[in-house]
Parts: structure tokens; sequence; C-alpha cells
């Protein structure tokens, strides 16, 4: 292999394989691109249904994090793919852009050019979408988004038929000019096996001469000369190798991965690298701050007739509504799942269907710092889950909504008794014990290395990281506040603009 590239990607996740393949399009330019996981994709993976069999296993980072106060001390499980594709083979294929005011808030507070118009084209061209439904939607992009409405589960019929009685609007595409209202999801699903990012934007370009990708390659540090970042050091089959490039590093490791990797590199806040004995680079105190992740809580009902197996992704009709009257764009996600919320409950009521509401608008922030200066060593992690009344307020209130969808008449012939939280949770002290003792990540963590102008700014409005030379952030990590719904269709439009940003600065 060369040991010089242009380009060096650390991270093959969701954001790094378009950045690869956009990045490798002009034959001029040497790639590399360095995962740590491997390049096998199980079929539990290609299953849409069986996405809970990827967690937890040697495809996972696994991480946990820090006990919550706001969580009645616990620690949340929190997923993350180790593999090329990255959380693309993790998550649950559900694709929400999120509303327009997500990202006209991002231009607003020092983030120019990120208004969603600016962002539109860069959706447009991830997307492969199969159905005409919205006036906005991309077609021609490598990535499978097709309407859940296909081949539903009759509960998610159900589940949208009750919305609409209590008077909730419906909207033809929760991707189109209107996000609030009740509708069926999009999905990332192609001839019946989840689309990932490796399988759409990677796989299809890797014969490239000029794209090399090195996997199990766990980057370790950043290396500089000066304030100019020239190259890696990363860690193969136990050996340690480094690798220089002559325009630019990009981490691209996600909102745990990028923090953590630049605090390793000594940038940082100094008096959180000087405990860890890392010598200062250079002072970014803004690294691993401002760290955010939607929350969910889970409402379960059994049922009478037996609940059709899942032939998707389990998730199939969404609605998205404000919890109180005054809040501008839905800062409440109510979605239908035809199983369990929990584990333990579902297998002693196997043929029951929930409503996992998410707080799509968090007000709590936390961090992710170091745990130590050894690379392999899991950061330290938390996203302050209900850290603010409010947050937690309206999640009480999203329970009470999907009471009302469970109640109605379209649910009747489905639905025989409340399991979770239970009819005998009534009081908001009742609901407020039942959240806290079982809310939990949404997976949608987010904002460690913030895109802004401030001091707190980790990257500027090109991605590139404040003060220093040849180095970007490109990842979840660098979102100001997380959007409105599941945030992979931000990320991935955030690495397309970010591949748009280096070929025009470069050209
Ligand atoms: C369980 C789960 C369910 C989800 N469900 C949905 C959903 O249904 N819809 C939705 O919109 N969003 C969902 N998400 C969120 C979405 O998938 C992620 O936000 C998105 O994939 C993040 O992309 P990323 O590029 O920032 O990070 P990742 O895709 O996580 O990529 C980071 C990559 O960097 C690699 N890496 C990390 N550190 C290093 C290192 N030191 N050296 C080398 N490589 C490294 C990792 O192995 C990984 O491949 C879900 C996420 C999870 C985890």
């Amino acid at each position: 292999m060369h040991h010089h590239f242009d380009y060096i990607i650390v991270g093959g996740g969701s954001a790094g394989c378009i950045l690869a393949a956009r990045l490798s399009e002009d034959p001029n330019v040497n790639v590399l691109l360095l995962e740590a996981g491997g390049t096998e994709i199980p079929e539990t993976v290609e299953n849409p249904a069986t996405w809970y069999m990827t967690w937890g296993g040697d495809i996972d980072w696994n991480y946990q994090t820090v006990p919550q106060p706001g969580l009645d001390g616990r620690q949340t499980f929190e997923p993350r793919g180790k593999i090329i594709g990255g959380s693309s083979c993790l998550n649950l294929m559900m694709y929400i852009r999120g509303s327009q005011e997500d990202y006209d808030n991002w231009a607003y507070n020092g983030a120019p050019g990120w208004g969603y118009d600016d962002m539109l084209p860069f959706f447009q061209r991830v997307e492969n979408q199969d159905d005409d439904s919205s006036p906005w939607a991309g077609h021609q992009g490598p990535f499978a988004v097709n309407t859940a409405a296909a081949n539903p589960n009759p509960t998610s019929a159900a589940f949208i038929d009750a919305c609409l009685e209590l008077g909730y609007p419906w909207t033809d595409d929760v991707n189109g000019p209107q996000m609030e209202g009740v509708s069926w999801h999009h999905i990332n699903v192609k001839n019946g096996k989840r689309d990932s990012l490796a399988t759409s934007y990677l796989f299809p370009v890797l014969k490239r001469p000029n794209l090399t990708l090195e996997s199990q390659a766990h980057a370790m540090n950043l290396i500089f000369d000066g304030k100019r970042c020239v190259g890696v050091k990363y860690s193969q089959n136990f050996e340690e190798k480094e690798v220089r490039c002559n325009r630019e590093v990009i981490v691209a490791a996600g909102a745990m991965g990028s923090p953590q990797l630049l605090m390793l590199s000594g940038v940082g806040n100094p008096e959180h690298l000087k405990e860890h004995g890392i010598h200062v680079h250079h002072e970014l105190p803004g690294v691993g701050e401002n760290f955010h992740n939607h929350v969910l809580t889970g409402v379960t009902y059994e049922c009478g007739p037996q609940v059709p197996p899942p032939t998707q992704n389990m998730s199939e009709a969404v609605m998205y509504t404000t919890s109180f009257p005054g809040w501008v764009g839905p800062d409440l996600q109510i979605a239908f799942v035809h199983a369990s919320f929990d584990i333990i409950i579902g297998q002693a009521h196997p043929n029951s269907i929930s409503i996992v509401p998410g707080l799509t608008r968090p007000m709590s922030r936390g961090w992710v710092r170091l745990n130590s200066s050894d690379p392999f060593d899991k950061p330290l992690i938390n996203p302050n889950y209900l850290a603010v009344k409010a947050d937690l307020d309206r999640l009480i209130r999203a329970i009470e909504i999907a009471r009302e969808i469970f109640g109605s008449e379209a649910m009747s012939d489905w639905v025989t008794q409340e399991l979770l939280p239970g009819p005998d949770k009534k009081t908001y002290e009742q609901l407020a014990a039942y959240v806290k003792s079982k809310a939990d990540s949404y997976h949608h963590q987010c904002g460690s290395c913030k895109m802004g102008l401030d001091d707190m700014a980790v990257v500027d409005p090109e991605l590139r990281v404040h003060g220093v030379d040849g180095l970007r952030v490109i990842d979840a990590s660098i979102m100001p506040t997380v959007t409105s719904g599941n945030i992979h269709a931000a990320v991935l439009a955030i690495a397309e603009k970010g591949a748009h940003l280096i070929k025009t600065a470069n050209s």
C-alpha cells in the first residue's frame, strides 16, 4: 500500500463511506479509508427484521453511559457499529430528514450555509426514492429510500387510523414539505434487504485503483506537524502503523469516536487532557461537550387477535407532533412498533404492540470525555438524559398521547389490556417514576464536535477543525443541535455536503 495519500478518512461508517466514495470520484487523488471493524456483513444485518440481533456482539462497540441521575442512576447501553458501514448496519432503517427549522436554526446560530434550502440538494444526492409522494425526493442517489406502506403490518394501519380518528393531521410524506402529522415511515430496504452505507455507496466503488480500504485498522491518534495534521497512527493486527497525507485527514469516527480521537491527539480542553497526561497540541474546549441524544420511553398493550410477524423493520408508521401548544416544529416522535417495548414483558406477553415515543428536541446536554489516554479504552459517555425537567414532562405527555391512541375505536379490535406503564400508573409522580425507570437511548448521539463560530464550536461551517490545518470532522458529532427525527438522513446529507466542500476547496 502507499504510505502517502491525498485524503485519509478515519471511520468507515455512515459518513465515512460517503466521503470515500465521493472523494475517490476524482481519479487524480488517492484516498485511504481506515475502519476499526471488519468488512463481512452478517445475515442479521441484511435481514431488516433482525436489527436487534446485531447489537451487543463483535460488530458493536458496546458502549455504556456513565450513571444517569435523570434515570435513577441507571446506565444505558449504547450500541454503535464497529463494521464497515458503521451504525448504518445496526440501525432500524427509518429515514427521516427532520424539520426545516432544524437546519434553519443551525444557520441562524452560527452555521451559515446549513439552512434547509442549502441542505435539500444534498439529501436528494443521497436518495433513491421509489415513490413519487414527495415533491422534494431524490431519485438518482445510491441509497434506497422506500415507503413502508408497501407491505405493512395490519396493526401499523390501525395506528394510522387511530391518530386520524383523534384529529391528528395526515401528511403524505414526513420527508416532504409537511413533516408534522401521521404517515408511513420511509425505510432503507432494497430487494428485501437492509441497504447500508457499505452496500449502497462503498462496495460498488471499492475496485477504484485510487481508493484503499484498510479494515480492522483502529486509529490511535492523529499526527501533527506544528498546527497541521499530516497523518494518522493506527493499529492493525497488533502492529502499529503510520500513514501520511498530502491534503487532509477527515475524522468520521462518530459522535463518540471523533471527540475521543481528537482528545487522544491533544486537541481539546487543556485541563481535561492534562488530567490524562496528554500533551496539549491545540486548545479547543468544546471537544466532547454539547453531547446529546434523543431519549425514548414505551407504552405496550397486549393484543387479542394474533399480530402477524414482521416483514419489514417492525416500525412502519409514525406521527410527529408537539407535546404542548407553542412549540414550533415537532418535539415528539410517536413511533409505532409491532413488538413489546420491554423484553421481559414481551416474553410473558409475546402478542403485544407498542408506541415508542421519542423526545426529538431534548434540552439536556452532556459530554464525552476520556477515561484514560489508552486509545483502546472506551470513552466516558454522558448524554445526561432528562437532566432538564421539561424533557421529562414532555415524555410524560407523550405517554398520555400513546394511551389516547390505544384507547381509540380504531385500536379496539386489536388491544385487550395495557401492560406498560400499566393501568395503575396514573399521577404525574407515578408516570415520572415509570419514565425514569424505563427511558432509554434513541441512538441519535450527536453534537460532541459541534459546528459553529462561537468559542465552544469545534469545527467551522466548512467542517474544518478551528485553529488546525488539514483536519476536518464530518459525521454526526458536528450537529450543533439534534434534528427532530431519527438522524441518519441528516448525517448522510452532512457527509455529501462535506465531500462537496472538500472538493470545491481543492479544485
Ligand atoms: C442501534 C441504532 C439504531 C439506530 N436507528 C436509526 C434509525 O432507524 N434511523 C435513523 O435515522 N438513525 C438511526 N440511528 C442513528 C444513525 O444510524 C447514526 O446516527 C449514524 O449511522 C451515525 O453515522 P456516523 O458516520 O456519525 O457514525 P458511524 O456510522 O457510527 O460510523 C463511525 C465509524 O467509525 C469507526 N471508528 C470509530 N472509531 C474508530 C477508530 N478509532 N479508528 C477507526 N475507525 C473507527 C466505527 O467502527 C464506525 O464504522 C441508529 C443508530 C444506532 C446505533
